[in-house]
C-alpha cells in the first residue's frame, strides 16, 4: 500500500469505469429515471453531483475496483473452475455480484433497496448494455455496482430533498 493515497484510489475507481464504458453521465440517467417522478423539475445535474458525491467513498471505489478485476479475470479466462464458468456465464443463481454490491447500497439507508432491486428488473440504460452477452465482455460484477451507485445516489437526493443535511 506504499504510496497509495485516497486520491490515487479514486483515480484508479474511476478510470476503470471509464475503461469499462461506465460514465459518470451514464449512471446520473440512470438516478434521473428513478428519481423523475418523485422530484418536480428534477435536473441531470443534480444527479450527476450525487453520483459524484457517491463515487467519492473510499468502500465505493474499493467495491468498484474488486468487482471490475473479477470480471476481467473471467474474461481471460484467469479463474479456476467452476468459478470461472459462473461468472463469465452470468449464471443466475450464483448471487454474490449482488449480495456484493448491497455494500454499496447499505451506504445511504433502506431507499436504496428499493431502488436498487428496481433498476435490477428493469435494466434502464446503461444496465442494458451491460447486460448484453453478445458483446463479449463480462460485467457480472460491474452491471450491480453500477445500479448500485445509481440506487444510492438516488438515496442521497431523496434525503437531501427532504431536508437532511446529514446525507
Ligand atoms: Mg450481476
Amino acid at each position: 500500500m506504499i504510496g497509495l493515497t485516497e486520491k490515487s484510489l479514486e483515480e484508479i475507481a474511476r478510470n476503470k469505469l471509464q475503461e469499462r464504458g461506465v460514465t459518470i453521465d451514464s449512471v446520473a440517467e440512470l438516478v434521473y429515471f428513478l428519481q423523475k417522478d418523485y422530484h418536480e423539475n428534477l435536473l441531470i445535474d443534480e444527479c450527476r453531483s450525487n453520483v459524484e458525491r457517491v463515487i467519492s467513498k473510499r468502500e465505493v471505489q474499493n467495491a468498484i475496483i474488486t468487482g471490475i478485476q473479477l470480471d476481467m479475470l473471467a474474461e481471460k479466462n484467469m479463474l479456476d473452475e467452476p468459478l470461472l464458468q459462473i461468472i463469465k456465464s452470468d449464471e443466475g443463481l450464483y448471487g454474490i455480484d449482488e449480495i456484493f454490491a448491497l455494500g454499496i447500497v447499505n451506504i445511504y439507508g433502506s431507499i436504496g433497496f428499493t431502488n436498487y432491486g428496481y433498476v435490477d428488473k428493469l435494466k434502464p440504460g446503461i444496465l442494458q448494455h451491460l447486460n448484453d452477452k453478445s458483446t463479449g465482455e463480462c460485467h457480472t460484477f460491474l452491471d450491480d455496482i453500477v445500479g448500485a451507485i445509481a440506487a444510492a445516489a438516488s438515496s442521497r437526493l431523496a434525503h437531501r430533498a427532504a431536508g437532511s443535511e446529514a446525507y
